[in-house]
């Protein structure tokens, strides 16, 4: 058995408490990279609240409109290419606009519908968007546009949302302001660090995404302690338990060796399920019968092996839990120097995904 148990209940919690932090906001649900590794189609059928979702690319916004997805849809990197416009159209899209080459194209396209626009502004990221002096001019262009009915909206992203005190978050955020102040539409700069530490970049529209999932934008807390609760329960099964000798030497390289005799536990996942072959060597948690134990020798494909002492009466069969109830992700992550969103983006296609309600 390898399984993720997605909670869609956990799901509706924690966007419930997003909307607790950000009242006065409408939210893009960011489920990007198929929802964080969650499941983007369940994941946004079990958010029917949602103001609009966010995904990164095309193929993710045309499988969510093939499901019923009815809500606005955003590309938030826009469309990669002209090819991409006549996409845009059949499936009504929203898109970010974040470079001149963009505006270009889309002076010269005329629209079946009346697509929203995020004009997206490079206030310090240095990933996408337009620089502050090449705003007014992308925006004039963009309003000579026939087809365009909506009035532009306004974007940006914070490269430091997840440290309170860093002043390039005040720096961004106040070039943000003095750029769109005089202009109509509506504004967005806030992920789930900048909600969670800057209550004053709110604004119109608030774009969480991990926070969705119960995981922390924080390395130094968890989604627990932020009053969230975890949607992803990874999980696998004991498979065998042997009692090992002093001296005997567990899996490939034989890198761990007994220090006196002992049980040890043969688990149903590995790197093949996305789950961290570093983890092994850095001896990261599962949660057995609710103790913790520490995984031992190498992660391998399909298999890993972990330290029974102290769960002495673990016994084949039972449920391993490799991160999610029992365990935080974060901690998982922070033991191989990663994030949460690395490690829940990761799980194979090969885990076999199930949806409900645990309240
Ligand atoms: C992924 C993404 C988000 C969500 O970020 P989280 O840290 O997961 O909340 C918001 N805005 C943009 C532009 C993104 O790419």
């Amino acid at each position: 058995m390898r399984k993720a148990f997605i909670n869609l209940e956990a799901l509706q919690y924690n966007y419930g408490q997003i909307k607790k932090m950000a009242p006065h906001s409408r939210m893009i649900a960011m489920v990007k990279s198929n929802a964080y590794g969650h499941g983007m189609v369940p994941i946004s059928l079990a958010l029917p609240s949602a103001d609009a979702f966010g995904v990164a690319c095309l193929s993710e916004a045309i499988k969510l409109r093939q499901a019923g997805i009815e809500q606005p849809i955003v590309l938030i990197s826009g469309f990669h290419h002209s090819e991409e416009l006549s996409a845009l159209d059949e499936y009504q899209l929203d898109f970010v606009v974040h470079q001149p080459e963009q505006v270009e194209v889309l002076a010269r396209y005329k629209f079946d519908y009346a697509p929203q626009i995020w004009l997206k502004i490079n206030t310090g990221m240095n990933r996408l968007g337009f620089l502050p002096n090449q705003v007014e001019p992308a925006f004039e262009s963009l309003s000579r546009c026939a087809w365009l009915e909506k009035p532009i909206n306004w974007m940006m992203h914070f490269a430091n949302s997840d440290d309170a005190n860093a002043q390039s978050n005040r720096d961004q955020f106040n070039l943000f302001k003095q750029i769109v102040q005089d202009f109509p539409g509506e504004k967005t700069a806030s992920n789930s660090g900048a909600i969670v530490n800057l209550p004053e970049a709110h604004l119109d529209w608030v774009r969480p995404g991990i926070m969705l999932y119960g995981i922390s934008p924080f390395s130094e807390k968890t989604g627990i302690a932020l009053g969230l609760k975890p949607v992803m329960t990874l999980q696998a099964s004991l498979l065998a338990v042997h009692s090992l000798k002093k001296g005997d030497a567990i899996g490939y390289g034989s890198t761990w060796c007994c220090p006196e005799n002992m049980p040890v536990g043969v688990i149903s996942l590995g790197y093949g399920d996305g789950y961290p072959r570093q983890a092994g060597i850095q001896s990261a948690m599962v949660s057995i019968r609710g103790t913790l134990c520490p995984l031992i020798g190498r992660v391998s494909m399909d298999l890993m092996t972990v330290d029974l002492r102290p769960c002495l009466n673990a016994s084949v069969g039972d449920r391993v839990v490799i991160w999610g109830e029992a365990l935080p992700v974060e901690q998982t992550a922070a033991t191989v120097n990663t994030l949460g969103y690395e490690l829940v983006c990761q799980v194979s296609s090969r885990v076999e995904f199930q949806y409900g309600y645990n309240t």
